[in-house]
């Protein structure tokens, strides 16, 4: 069986202010793996308020070297020393604000592995893909693209984001959930978990949960306050 995992990604969202929030979380985890990714600057503090509970901390993209004259960029070592253990790649808005290819993904999902994160492998289509019919095809391509060989559910863990559906307000149904996360599926074998994120909240998350594929969501605008994500990660224990 897949793990199951409530992920949140803070995206660039949050100061020391927000660290009680991180504690309530952690407060509640437990039964599902719980991660929360914060803005680099609160992985440090974050790591903090969740020492001794089951709350795991994740950065949100990592350049693929280790070191080096890579301005404002952070490596995955970095973030683990920091406290992280997971690792977020190839996310929608890293790929299209950043220009980041799938090749670009491969090397940084690598460096997460080399630094001993997990990563959190992100594909999804466009609006415009979808209506072309050719969901299937790029999720397909960014997989094979994007995914290094070697994935395995320990370091890795696949997260389905339609861009139209991020922070949008539009989740996607649970039949167009369902058709991907089977096609997914059978791509990645039985045991590596398989979220869902795009404008998950408490009441829309049981009905994605309760889908065979679907082992958790990634959770942007409703894992920053704990009184939003905790029925999340309740509703999937
Ligand atoms: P929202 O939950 O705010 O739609 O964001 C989803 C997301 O991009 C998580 O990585």
């Amino acid at each position: 069986m897949p793990q199951k995992i409530a992920a949140g990604n803070w995206k660039m969202n949050g100061t020391l202010e927000a660290v009680p929030e991180a504690g309530a979380i952690a407060a509640a985890s437990g039964a599902v793996e719980t991660i929360l990714c914060p803005p680099a600057t609160l992985i440090g503090p974050l790591t903090l308020a969740a020492q001794g509970t089951d709350l795991r901390i994740g950065g949100q993209s990592c350049h693929p070297a280790a070191s080096g004259a890579h301005t404002g960029d952070i490596s995955a070592a970095m973030l683990a020393d920091a406290g992280a253990t997971y690792c977020i790649t190839g996310h929608s808005e890293r790929r299209a604000d950043h220009g980041e290819s799938d090749d670009d993904v491969r090397a940084q999902t690598e460096a997460a592995w080399a630094a001993g994160l997990r990563a959190i492998l992100c594909i999804g289509e466009t609006l415009e893909q979808r209506e072309a019919g050719e969901t299937l095809d790029v999720l397909t391509a960014q997989l094979e693209g994007s995914l290094p060989g070697g994935a395995t559910e320990e370091n890795t863990i696949i997260a389905y984001e339609p861009v139209w559906a991020i922070g949008t307000g539009k989740v996607a149904s649970p039949d167009q959930v369902a058709e991907v996360h089977d096609a997914l599926r059978d791509h990645v074998g039985p045991e590596m978990s398989l979220l869902y994120g795009g404008s998950v909240k408490a009441g829309n998350a049981a009905e994605l949960f309760a889908l065979t594929n679907v082992d958790g969501a990634l959770v942007g605008g409703a894992s920053l306050k704990a009184a939003d994500f905790v029925p999340i990660v309740e509703a999937l224990a």
